[in-house]
């Protein structure tokens, strides 16, 4: 098979947590990239050592609406949508139409440049699953009338929207179905368990353990997210299916809290509070597809992770306090 080459690169949603670390190995590889973003969950900040390269460049735009003319690529990346629960939660017709208009909107411009689009499905299409470890032969419990069921149905959605274009012979896509992923960059405000936790455990506050912590979760590093996920770009041959991307190692989550206290040497004490509605039980990834199709397994072992994680939370607690101090100053 003709290998492509592949040098133009379009990341929406590459100011965010995943996306800026897509945009940075992007850069570091060669590419020249476009990140488009609404800053919807994500500050300028995460790009701010990308914005000094001039194969770099930012535009802002929320991707419901069609994209703006005169961009170019011939990878797409869709990474554009709110992750957290209660960030997706606050404006759910949004996120619904982030995942369904936004995705539509990608697909389009990438049928226009012939480009393959890389879309960023979810775990949660497997909603609160029956199935365990998940493979993606599985299809899914999702409660479709859920709070949750913006985000679940609009991935699924989307997914539906890949698969049909590339039936029909209109655009090239890959998926992958990521499951929990951590690392810095999550900020400290974003919601999710590990921003929440650590940021908790380094003020010396309350760990909030939503239920009873019983329920459980397999959190896989960023770096080895981005791995599989260039991997799965860059697979050259067509897939028809999506692929799991996610670490295989399930802890309940009373059992994270625990670990994250001890690696940041804190004394918070667990606060337990109820848990959400239709909170996925169980959750782990069966990556037998991904480690047959693309060679991949994740490397960063969550002690590693979680230690890498609470230095960059610390050191971005210390920034604050000396650019705080500064600015007292003047
Ligand atoms: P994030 O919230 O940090 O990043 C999402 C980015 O998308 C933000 O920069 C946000 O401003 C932008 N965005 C949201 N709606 C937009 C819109 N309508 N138009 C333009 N930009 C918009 O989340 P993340 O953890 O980096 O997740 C990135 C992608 O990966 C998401 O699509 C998410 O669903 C998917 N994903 C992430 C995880 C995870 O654990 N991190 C797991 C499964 C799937
Ligand atoms: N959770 C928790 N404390 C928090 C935030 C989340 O116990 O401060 C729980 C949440 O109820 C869920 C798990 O941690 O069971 C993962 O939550 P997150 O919002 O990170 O992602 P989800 O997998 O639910 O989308």
């Amino acid at each position: 098979m003709k290998t492509r080459s592949f040098r133009t690169a379009l990341v929406a949603g590459g100011a965010g947590f995943v996306g800026s670390h897509l945009c940075d190995h992007l850069i570091a590889a060669g590419y020249r990239v476009t990140c488009l973003d609404s800053l919807l969950t994500s500050t300028m900040d995460n790009l701010r050592g990308l914005l000094r390269d001039s194969r770099f460049s930012f535009v802002e735009h929320d991707v419901i609406n069609p994209l703006p003319r005169g961009l170019t690529a011939d990878l797409v990346f869709n990474l554009a949508c709110a992750a957290s629960p209660p960030l997706y939660q606050l404006d759910p017709v949004h996120t619904m139409m982030t995942s369904v208009v936004g995705t539509n909107n990608l697909l389009i411009f990438a049928a226009e440049q012939g480009a393959r689009l890389f879309q960023a499905s979810t775990s949660e299409v497997y909603g609160n699953p029956t199935v365990h470890p998940q493979p993606e032969s599985y299809f899914g419990n999702v409660n479709t009338v859920s709070p949750r069921a913006c985000y679940d149905e609009g991935k699924r959605a989307a997914e539906t929207l890949c698969f049909d274009y590339l039936r029909q012979g209109m655009a090239d896509v890959r998926v992958a179905r990521i499951f929990n992923t951590y690392g810095p960059r999550l900020r400290a405000s974003d919601g999710r368990v590990v921003s929440n936790m650590v940021s908790q455990a380094i003020a010396g506050e309350a760990i909030t353990v939503y239920g009873d912590g019983a329920q459980t979760r397999s959190f896989c590093y960023v770096d080895d997210l981005i791995d599989g996920v260039m991997r799965l770009m860059l697979h050259e041959a067509p897939l028809m299916h999506p692929v799991n991307l996610g670490n295989p190692t399930e802890l309940p989550i009373v059992e994270i809290a625990a670990m994250i206290r001890t690696l940041a040497g804190s004394s918070s004490p667990f606060v337990f509070r109820p848990l959400p509605v239709d909170d996925p039980c169980r959750r782990q990834p069966d990556i037998t597809l991904a480690r047959a199709l693309l060679q991949w397994q994740p490397r960063i072992g969550l002690t590693q992770g979680l230690e890498r994680t609470i230095d960059w939370f610390r050191e971005v607690q210390e920034q604050t306090v000396v650019g705080g101090a500064a600015e007292r100053t003047v």
